[in-house]
């Protein structure tokens, strides 16, 4: 038995089991039993497995052929080419969210913008790669999740943000409380959005096992637009800028809600697949 023997029949018995990118996860989980690098796993793959090696990949593939996210396994998410613990609780960072980080990190590169509150941080990806990416912003995160703040805070470490970043656990804005001043030069979001009715037909990776607390947007998917464009103008300073990462189909009714609280030059931008992902509003 040789790992590459190992490795092909993982992938083929995660394909069996309706696993998309059987072959690509399987890699990754023969990289995270055996802490090699992709380089090292091709180097070394005709050698057998060496100790317990064997018996933690075939669990690792049990768990992932069981439909948890890979992620979720080896406990990393890559975002904005930093690594981000994630784990059971915390929302793993997507890819279509680096779409609201590049849009943040734009506004916070005009020369007004000092100061960014992060609503719903989850693991910190956004809060984080602000702060590491724009030393002179000050970043205030928060989160109702006591869990999320956990891996937020370590993720903020790790990269070495963590005196920059403000930790705030609540719902949206209540988690500021009463701190004298809270005003900041941009409002940046990703909260849950998605329709309560459509949470049962998201894959099973997402359904059983990412916390439905950061996916569950109400009835119409737009509970939480309401909220923070209701309330974002009392924590913004003039000429602020909020942004809110939606759902492709949301634009028009986030661009709706955004214009009846008084809402300036807004615009809704696209993602990577040219699909509505961002909408940008102005006070
Ligand atoms: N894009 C996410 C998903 O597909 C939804 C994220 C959210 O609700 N903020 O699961």
């Amino acid at each position: 038995m040789t790992l590459r023997v190992l490795l092909a029949d993982a992938a083929s018995r995660l394909r069996d089991a309706g696993v998309p990118d059987a072959r690509h996860d399987a890699e990754a989980l023969l990289c995270h039993a055996g802490g090699f690098s992709r380089e090292s796993l091709f180097l070394n793959n005709n050698l057998p497995p060496d100790g317990q090696l064997a018996e933690r990949y075939a669990s690792y593939v049990g768990r992932r052929m069981r439909g948890e996210p890979l992620q979720y396994i080896t406990g990393e998410a890559w975002f904005y080419g930093r690594r981000f613990a994630v784990g059971p609780g915390v929302l793993i960072p997507r890819p279509e969210t680096e779409t609201l980080a590049a849009a943040a990190l734009s506004i916070a590169d005009g020369g007004a913008c000092r100061s960014a509150l992060d609503l719903c941080t989850g693991s910190g990806a956004l809060a984080v790669t602000l702060a590491a990416e724009r030393p002179g912003l000050s970043v205030t995160a928060t989160d109702i999740s006591a869990e999320a703040l956990a891996y937020a805070r370590r993720n903020a470490e790790a990269h070495g943000a963590q005196a920059r970043i403000t930790f705030l656990e609540g719902d949206l804005f209540a988690a500021l409380g009463s701190r004298p001043g809270a005003a900041f030069d941009l409002i940046a979001s990703n909260p849950p959005y998605v329709r309560s009715g459509d949470l049962a037909s998201l894959q099973r990776e997402i359904r059983e096992h990412e916390p439905a607390i950061a996916l569950d947007g109400g009835a119409g998917g737009l509970a939480f637009y309401e909220r923070i464009a209701g309330q974002a103008a009392r924590y913004l300073n003039p000429r602020g800028a909020l942004l809110l990462e939606i759902g492709a189909d949301q634009g028009e009714g986030v661009r709706g809600i955004l214009e009846s609280r008084g809402f300036k030059g807004i615009q809704i931008l696209h993602d990577l697949s040219e699909k509505p992902r961002v909408a940008r509003a102005f006070l």
